[in-house]
């Protein structure tokens, strides 16, 4: 049986985003079945433990874009419960469920609310498997230790729920068929199963800006609708009919140029921190035009395509909230707290895809130089950055007897 531990230990850190830590010959020759198996960029990981510069000490963001889901979570929970007549089993799987404590906070939020409004009906409450996916490269560790914390995160019912953990990309399949009720992810699937052919004429930027050639937005959009597709085939694989999904996107909001990022946005200033160093002369400009990130944000028009175009979920919700980094503009000294937090941020996310590429040696004078940009943003309005929410449900299957 292929083990996903073979991916792992192939890493090639040299140049990872790029080749997925494959060799020409090896993408050429006959790997393809093993690569769409188990697709994902492998140094893609947040940072670990719960120090400093983890995702776990720097996860404030996600936790407040969790809070403005919740709305849309707990109705899609509660309409699940009716629509399955109240069963006695639910699995629930969290997927890009990354290291830290959001985790169960939307694992409590979906339990709690099965639990009350079992209560509220007069029904006997169901056992409910909590199921938390992430690449294997991910802190399980860091995300299990938080498992106190779940137990008292005033769960009504406490000994109705199991957690465990799935390794794995969730551009694989991860459970067995029609097994799964209830699917949420949070800020997972902006990141793509691997970087983009065709970006060389995109120069000096991690990602794609207001200057970048159309054909890099167009290479970008393709590997995102791709990525999308499958993931929406494999989860209509293993979900049950009238199953629901809660997918929250790191999204834009611009419909018009395709191109247009605000000028604050974080992969331009990471890629004018980059653009900093190599004038430095700290890092080649070689070294950065060879770096892209597997990342995309869509926009609701694209998710809602995507959807339709895959046929297996009918959208519920669609929503568009602020994305709020908590950055204060009035004076100096809060400005540049601004940019040392958004630092903190993008730092946790990205450090392990850039020490692949760039060495570690780099890395705090990168996000020093990242912070001060941020700095001299923050009173920046007319942001494109926004938090995509949408709810599906899985459509009927009919079976061939
Ligand atoms: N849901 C969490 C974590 C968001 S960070 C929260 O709201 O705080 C995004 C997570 O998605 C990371 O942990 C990353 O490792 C994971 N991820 C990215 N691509 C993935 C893939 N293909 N399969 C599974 N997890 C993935």
């Amino acid at each position: 049986m292929y083990s996903y531990w073979y991916d792992c230990i192939r890493i090639c850190l040299c140049d990872a985003c790029r080749c997925n830590g494959k060799s020409e010959n090896e993408r050429k020759n006959g790997d393809e079945e093993r690569i769409s198996k188990y697709s994902f960029v492998s140094p893609l990981c947040m940072r670990g433990g719960d120090g400093y510069n983890s995702y776990s000490s720097n996860s404030l963001l996600q936790r407040r874009v969790l809070s403005k889901a919740k709305p849309v979570l707990v109705k899609n929970t509660k309409d699940l419960m009716i629509n399955l007549n109240f069963p006695t089993y639910i699995k629930v799987a969290d997927l890009g469920c990354s290291s830290g404590q959001n985790t169960f906070l939307a694992m409590s939020e979906i339990i709690n609310t099965i639990n009350v409004f079992c209560q509220q009906r007069n029904q006997n409450p169901p056992e409910i498997d909590c199921c938390l996916n992430d690449l294997p490269s991910n802190d399980f560790n860091t995300t299990f230790k938080f498992i106190q914390f779940f137990n008292g995160m005033n769960i009504t019912s406490k000994e109705s729920y199991f957690v465990y953990g799935v390794p794995g990309s969730f551009y694989s399949r991860l459970f067995p068929r029609r097994s799964l009720h209830f699917v949420h992810s949070s800020y997972g699937l902006h990141w793509l199963s691997k970087v983009p052919e065709g970006l060389e004429k995109n120069k000096m930027s991690v990602y794609i800006t207001n200057s970048s050639p159309l054909s890099t937005y167009k290479a970008y959009l393709n590997q995102f609708q791709r990525d999308f597709a499958t993931f929406l085939k494999l989860r209509s694989e293993e979900m049950v009919s009238n199953g629901r999904m809660v997918l929250t996107f790191i999204g834009r909001n611009t419909i018009d140029n395709p191109l247009h990022r605000d000028c604050c946005h974080f992969w331009t200033l990471l890629s004018k921190s980059l653009r900093d160093l190599v004038a430095e002369g700290l890092v080649s400009a070689s070294k950065v035009d060879s770096f892209y990130l597997p990342f995309y944000d869509p926009n609701e028009k694209e998710i809602k395509e995507m959807v339709q175009k895959e046929g297996s979920f009918e959208i519920r919700d669609l929503e568009t909230h602020g994305y709020d980094l908590g950055h204060c503009n009035q004076d100096e000294s809060k400005r540049s707290k601004s940019g040392q937090n958004e630092a903190n941020y993008i730092r946790a996310v990205s450090e392990p895809l850039l020490a692949a590429h760039f060495g570690d040696a780099i890395i705090n004078i990168l996000f020093n130089k990242f912070a001060c940009h941020v700095s001299q943003h923050v009173s920046c309005r007319n942001k494109t950055t926004v938090s995509i929410v949408v709810s599906l449900t899985k459509k009927k299957t009919f079976l061939m007897s």
